[in-house]
């Protein structure tokens, strides 16, 4: 793994947090010969597709009628998923075309990535809690690890899918609370032998204790699929957004206790894994010089400082109505270089969930394809930031 920082260093570029953007970001930024510190809070890196456990990585492909044979961005995107999955060809679901790939590969592989990168310097177990900013542009960022205040000194940043630096810098579109999408918290039981006829009696079953008010309304919007272990069972669950962690433990304790009652095949079952921690599904964004629009993707619009190329719906968790999904007319739509990158702080660019977009084109940048997406072309755009090349003022 990445080299432990020392407690006050200077170094090219900060990448702040270890998601599936932030990581893409430091490699892409590293294998062109730039110093990079990534700063992630917990011990590994992943973030919330670690945390999750997710099966499916979506936003790789078009959502064509026939198998995609080619990823809608290559680079690093295609690099990583090609290493956590072991399947060649996307399955379809619906409209959209999903890669099935092994929860626990997605970290081993983003450590070894990590580790062959000489020019990256890892900082795990360290929190960002503010930065400096100076004349527009930021100067350092301050962070505490194990106790102790650091501060890493750089001449460029990426907030990747975390959303501090965009808060300290005041350089953020806050969320309409109106808008907010359900949180999500996962369970994994064991003792369930798997049905194909599960993935209907599941959700009837919540519906109908929802309709008789013995689960919360969200509980509705439950997705389940069995796991690769034999008799093991993933639920993925959805909560209000500011739901945390005593609220998701109940709410999978309720739908459980209700699955054991009214489906035989739940009798023995348990739960043996549980999400850390709850996930927002979206952040405050980047005030970007371009705000990606909702019109921009219902269009599949170009733009000629196209970086990234995505394809996926507007996926919408929406509290009452569940997941509301709106589909793109055209191939796919591209994302403009300027939603990377800070309208008013100068060296500050973002990746991933954050990055600089309306809420309904944020619920399809959100997901896991495209941040890696995102993530590789904030790094790259970081790097010539600093060798002042090509980046659209
Ligand atoms: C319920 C739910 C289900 C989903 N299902 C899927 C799915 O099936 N398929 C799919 O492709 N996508 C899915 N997604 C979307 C996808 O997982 C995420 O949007 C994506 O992984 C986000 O990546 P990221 O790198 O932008 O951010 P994150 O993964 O959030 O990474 C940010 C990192 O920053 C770290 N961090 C935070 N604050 C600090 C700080 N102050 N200092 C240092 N480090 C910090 C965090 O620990 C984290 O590691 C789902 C999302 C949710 C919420």
């Amino acid at each position: 793994m990445g080299r432990l920082a020392k407690q006050h260093e200077e170094t090219e570029l900060v990448v702040v947090g270890a998601g599936l953007a932030g990581v893409c970001a430091a490699i892409a930024a590293a294998r062109r010969g730039i110093r990079v510190t990534l700063i992630e809070k917990e011990s590994s890196p992943g973030g919330m597709a670690a945390g999750l456990r997710h099966r499916f990585m979506c936003g790789l492909f078009t959502n064509s009628a026939s198998a995609p044979r080619k990823y809608l961005n290559r680079g690093l995107t295609e690099e990583v998923c090609r290493q956590v999955s072991s399947r060649k060809a996307p399955v379809k679901m619906g409209k959209v075309w999903l890669l099935p790939y092994d929860p626990d590969r997605l970290m081993i592989v983003l450590h070894a990535l990590l580790t062959r990168e000489r020019n990256i310097q890892v900082s795990y177990g360290s929190k960002v809690i503010s930065c400096s900013l100076q004349a527009g542009s930021i100067q350092s960022v301050q962070y505490s690890c194990f106790g102790k205040l650091c501060q890493f000194n750089a001449a460029v940043f990426i907030d990747a899918g975390v959303g501090i630096l965009l808060d300290k810098c005041k350089a953020f579109i806050p969320l309409d609370p109106l808008k907010r999408q359900m949180s999500g918290f996962a369970v994994e039981m064991d003792g369930v032998p798997w049905d194909d006829d599960l993935s209907f009696r599941v959700p009837y079953v919540l519906y109908q204790a929802v309709q008789r008010e013995a689960l919360p309304l969200y509980a509705r919007w439950t997705v389940v699929m069995p796991c690769a272990e034999k008799g093991r069972l993933y639920l993925k669950l959805s909560l209000p957004a500011m739901g945390g962690l005593p609220l998701a433990g109940q709410t999978a304790m309720a739908i459980v206790r209700i699955l054991r009652q009214k489906i035989s095949a739940f009798s023995s079952a348990k739960i043996v894994w549980q999400a850390p921690d709850v996930f927002s599904r979206d952040v405050d964004r980047l005030d970007g010089r371009y705000v990606f629009k909702d019109n921009d993707l219902l269009v599949g619009k170009k733009f000629s400082d196209a970086v990234v190329k995505g394809s996926w719906p507007m996926e919408f968790w929406d509290l009452k109505r569940g997941p509301q999904y709106r589909y793109l007319n055209g191939d796919h739509y591209e994302l403009p270089l300027r939603s990377l990158r800070a309208n008013k702080v100068f060296n500050l660019f973002s990746a991933g969930r954050s990055v600089s977009a309306e809420p309904g084109a944020q619920a399809s940048l959100r997901v896991g394809g495209l941040c890696l997406a995102t993530g590789e072309a904030a790094g790259n755009a970081a790097v010539d930031y600093l060798k002042n090349a090509s980046v659209t003022e």
